[in-house]
């Protein structure tokens, strides 16, 4: 396994694979890797001749009051549980690799980045939008792989690919969860005991709307007004909590074909998102 900080250097690196037909998978993470991302490596192997993974923590998606700081980077660790996984480069660049001096062009998916996560985080899924641009770009990937865990994320990348015709596959694979249904995160690492605890409501939550769901409710705002109720009572701060169309976010009135149930809540300081997408036959 190689590790390397250069745009150009794994460029050139990866280019010899590429003029000999091999396929390259990408994984872009953030790094601080847990059994969510391992799926996706795991798959990536599964699926190609040589698996790229970049660690990245992308200060352009963080607000000027998020957690850019005190996001966990624990490389060592990283690195080793990338060798073991069977990757073949991690490409793992500075902030001045990725944006230097006086760096002006970004990537805008207009409409999708301004909902949801888009609301209460202004400017962060513009962020996105141009690191994973920039990183497409140097790894040049045959398919790139992304999780169901940050869905408007995955969906406004599927989005910029088809608007902006860059050639890759994106595939989209399940959430992990933790054994009490906590998807796993990055950030759940920032939870004490009692505020792990209280984060199970999370899945609690989209639970209780798939079964009422299974029994027949379909007005949205009684499932929505069920779901708050239930995190209201373990304290938890609500963010949002929407029942939307999966392909434009926006919100539906009734529960119809195919659902999307999205949610951000607050457990002290540590921000959480969840969701599920179904699909209704009657
Ligand atoms: P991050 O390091 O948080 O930027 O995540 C990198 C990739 O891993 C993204 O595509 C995430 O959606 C995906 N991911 C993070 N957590 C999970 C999880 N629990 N299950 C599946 N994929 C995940």
């Amino acid at each position: 396994m190689r590790v390397i900080s250069s745009p150009n250097k794994i460029r050139q690196a990866l280019i010899k694979y590429k003029l000999k037909g091999k396929t390259i998978g990408f994984v872009p993470t953030m790094g601080a890797l847990h059994q969510g991302h391992l799926s996706l490596i795991h798959q990536a192997v599964r699926d190609n001749d040589i698996t790229v993974i970049s660690i990245f923590v992308n200060p352009k998606q963080f607000g000027p009051k998020e957690d850019l700081n005190k996001y966990p980077r624990p490389e060592e660790k990283d690195l080793a549980l990338c060798e073991k996984a069977g990757v073949d480069f991690v490409f793992h660049p500075k902030s001045k690799d990725m944006y230097p001096d006086n760096f002006t062009t970004y990537v805008s998916v207009e409409g999708l980045s301004q909902v949801l996560c888009g609301k209460s985080r202004p400017g962060h899924f513009a962020g996105v939008a141009t690191v994973v641009t920039k990183l497409f770009n140097i790894i040049q990937p045959d398919i790139a792989y992304f999780g169901q865990k940050d869905a408007q994320q995955s969906i406004i990348i599927k989005k910029m690919v088809r608007d902006l015709n860059i050639p890759l596959k994106i595939k989209v694979l399940p959430t992990i969860r933790e054994k009490d249904g906590l998807a796993m995160s990055s950030r759940n690492s920032y939870l004490n005991i009692a505020e792990r605890k209280k984060a199970r409501v999370l899945s609690q939550s989209l639970n209780l709307a798939r079964i009422l769901i299974q029994n027949g409710a379909r007005d949205a705002d009684r499932i929505i007004n069920r779901m708050k109720a239930l995190i209201k009572k373990k304290a938890a701060k609500i963010d949002y909590v929407e029942l939307v169309d999966p392909d434009t976010l926006q919100p539906l009135k009734k529960i119809s074909k195919d659902y999307f149930i999205v949610l951000a809540v607050k457990i002290g300081n540590t921000r959480l998102i969840d969701n599920f997408q179904g699909r209704c036959l009657n």
